[in-house]
């Protein structure tokens, strides 16, 4: 095992990612949560979506989330932009770091965002822009990365001509997302290897769900590739828009839990990570996937 990171950087993105897909919660609870997850040594948070609240209600205060949450010292906080009018939010809100999306296969985009890949990545350039000029940075995302609920797989090439694009208007890094949990481990190989032998320097995150299982392994994997920034959930909180009760992103607690005994440092305090889900659990009301916040740290006795 003395080939993988010796530290990886995660970014929490349960605020986001994870309570966009579950029933709207009211801001007090999204507020609490961001605070939580500060105190538990996670280095990265993405805390809020600037989408329109007609496109997703459960974002329609990420301006007053923004505003309230703590910032912490060590952590850096950023948000997620669908376009440049969110992108002007974010910067106004003091976000520097955006993240702007982009779906790899062209009938997702056109779902998601109401147009092409081409237009996004278009719009993603004067995104960069502005980020570039306020001082802040933009990783552009690509979703869908390892395939497309509409379109089932998508091209290895078409990915990173995606992601290509991105990097030649400025992208500061790149995040390739397993949007519904299509990604297996050669799979992985496939898109890493490839993205790599075109931009060898261009920093690198992998955002993967669970959806069929893989998850975790396709986070090994990565690691052996030497990856070393990834996103998880609190709790695995979020599901799949596309298969109603399906699990969505690996939960954060379960790849601190594994990376950490293998000897990858995450910063992260497991205890307070399986707290932060119990709480993000009592928030949306409901059983979250996460096995580690059933179970505990495998090290966890009980009275013999
Ligand atoms: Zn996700």
């Amino acid at each position: 095992m003395s080939d993988l990171p010796d530290r990886i950087s995660l970014r929490e993105v349960g605020p986001r990612d994870g309570l966009q897909n579950e029933d709207p919660v009211p801001t007090d609870a999204k507020v609490a949560l961001i605070d939580r997850l500060s105190a538990t040594g996670v280095e990265r948070i993405e805390a809020v979506s600037f989408v329109h609240p007609r496109a997703i209600p459960q974002m329609a205060d990420a301006d007053e989330v923004s505003r309230r949450f703590r910032r912490a010292a060590g952590v850096r906080y950023s948000a997620l932009v669908p376009n440049s009018r969110g992108a002007a939010r974010a910067l106004d809100a003091g976000f520097t770091e955006l993240e702007a999306v982009v779906s790899a296969s062209d009938t997702h985009n056109r779902k998601n965002l109401n147009r092409g890949t081409e237009e996004s990545l278009d719009d993603i350039a004067v995104i960069i822009d502005a980020a570039h000029r306020a001082g802040a940075t933009c990783q552009v995302i690509v979703s869908t990365a390892w395939g497309c609920p509409y379109e089932g797989d998508v091209p290895v090439r078409r990915v990173v001509g995606v992601a290509s694009r991105a990097v030649a208007d400025g992208a500061d890094s790149v995040s390739f997302g397993d949007t519904t949990g299509m990604a297996t481990p050669s799979r992985v190989r496939a898109l890493v290897g490839e993205f790599r032998s075109w931009h060898p320097e261009t920093a690198l995150n992998l955002h993967f769900h669970n959806t069929r299982g893989t998850g975790l392994a396709n986070v090994l994997t990565a690691l052996e590739l030497g990856v070393a920034d990834f996103d998880a959930s609190v709790g695995g909180l979020g599901g799949c828009p596309y298969a109603p009760g399906a699990t969505g992103n690996i939960a954060t607690e379960e790849l601190v839990y594994m990376v950490e005994d293998m000897g990858v440092a995450t910063g992260v305090d497991l205890e307070a990570m399986i707290e932060a889900a119990a709480d993000a659990e009592r928030i949306v009301g409901r059983t979250l996937p996460s096995q580690v916040l059933r179970a505990g740290p495998r090290t966890r006795t009980i009275a013999p």
